[in-house]
């Protein structure tokens, strides 16, 4: 059975940046299981999985416009550091903000510099790929919009 609509498939992935930095990896994980078709991944992971199969081993190279977005400038801000309660104040801590979740990206002096773009906005994404089962999604599955079981929920 290949990957296409309305199939779940699950594999293990490792994403790095054009530098070679991993962002994040399913090693030492259970692999992933998504259903293809509804959304439930990136456009560019779900167009790079389509018709594989159990088995393959390959890479995706993914846009930021078929990934997380372009970086907007307009969601990057500059703040005084007094705005903030908290007094250890460090370059990766995350706010709530009103713009959205915001990470602290620079502090210079008593300026503070706040991105709420998400964090892999503007990043070109390099997914190593190995699928581990390609099956058909029940009628459960596709009314609740997710996988049931390991790498899905369990609920
Ligand atoms: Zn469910």
């Amino acid at each position: 059975m290949t990957i296409s609509n309305h199939t779940v498939g699950t594999f293990h992935y490792t994403l790095t940046d054009n530098f070679g930095n991993i962002l994040d990896t399913s090693s030492g994980r259970d692999a992933l299981s998504y259903i293809h078709g509804i959304g439930n991944l990136i456009p560019g992971m779900e167009e790079g999985l389509e018709g594989k199969s159990a088995g393959e081993k390959f890479t995706v190279k993914i846009s930021p416009e078929k990934g997380y977005g372009a970086k907007e400038p307009g969601l990057i801000r500059q703040v005084s550091r007094t705005q903030f309660e908290e007094q250890d104040l460090q370059v990766g801590m995350r706010f709530r903000t009103p713009a959205g979740i915001s990470t602290i990206t620079l502090i210079e002096n008593d300026t503070v510099t706040l991105d709420a773009n998400h964090p892999l906005a503007g990043v070109e994404l390099n997914f190593d790929v190995e699928i581990t089962d390609v099956r058909a999604a029940t009628k459960e599955e596709l009314a609740h919009g997710h996988v049931h079981g390991p790498g899905g929920h369990r609920h």
